[in-house]
């Protein structure tokens, strides 16, 4: 358990920042999460991108989720990494405890949760063949690699099929935020986070939307 004290010593000393997050109770998403990592390298700033034609301030990274490569094969219930990058110790992001928890257990844990129940919304079905010779230490390179693997194919897809490619990660990104606007009640969460979840939600709430009136076959009688 950590308190609202403790997590004020981790925004000011970076130092302190492991330490406050050996003490963290992970509460329901425990059972999905094998450990939390402080990352002091990653960039703060944010950065521009579109989504849907729309141009979007993307801030910079809060939490990531590792999944274990394991996972990546389709293999049910593996925990996975979260790496803790400095913006989320920001005052900006999260002003209280608890809108880093949001972020942590209700955002971050619920992904794990999906993962370890569902490895198949994640995995590389290519993969499958190879990646029994590799081990989980490599999943920063699986990365940067799933990356460019997805840059080929768009490459060579429409650009339709492009546009919907972003479908399944926009659903699995609203059904998380989906889940932080439940735990309102529960959380004391301030009102400058629960206005970032809404416009979050919308985002990607509107994003589906446009989706399904631009493109009503793939989600007809067929789904
Ligand atoms: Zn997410």
């Amino acid at each position: 358990m950590v308190n609202e004290a403790q997590y004020r010593r981790a925004i000011e000393d970076s130092h302190y920042r492991q330490q406050f997050l050996d003490a963290v109770d992970l509460e329901d998403a425990s059972p999905y999460i094998s450990s939390l990592l402080y990352i002091s390298d990653e960039s703060k700033e944010a950065v521009t991108i579109t989504i849907g034609g729309e141009k979007i301030d993307w801030p910079a990274p809060t939490m990531r989720l590792i999944p274990s490569f394991l996972s990546r094969l389709n293999m049910k219930w593996r925990k996975s990494k979260i790496r803790v990058c400095p913006y989320a110790f920001s005052e900006k992001k999260h002003p209280q405890l608890d809108d880093f928890l949001g972020t942590l257990i209700d955002h971050e844990g619920y992904h794990a949760k999906e993962i370890f129940e569902s490895p198949e919304t994640i995995a590389y079905p290519l993969w499958k063949t190879v990646g029994w010779f590799v081990g989980d230490e490599i999943v920063d390179k699986v990365d940067i690699l799933d990356m460019i693997f997805h840059k080929f194919f768009e490459f060579r897809r429409s650009p339709e099929e492009t546009y919907l490619g972003f479908l399944p990660q926009a659903r699995w990104e609203l059904s998380a935020y989906n889940n932080q606007m439940m735990k309102i009640g529960r959380r004391n969460f301030s009102q400058t986070y629960i206005e970032s979840i809404k416009d979050w939600q919308n985002v990607y709430r509107r994003y589906i939307e446009s989706m399904e009136k631009k493109y009503p076959e793939f989600f007809g009688s067929k789904r």
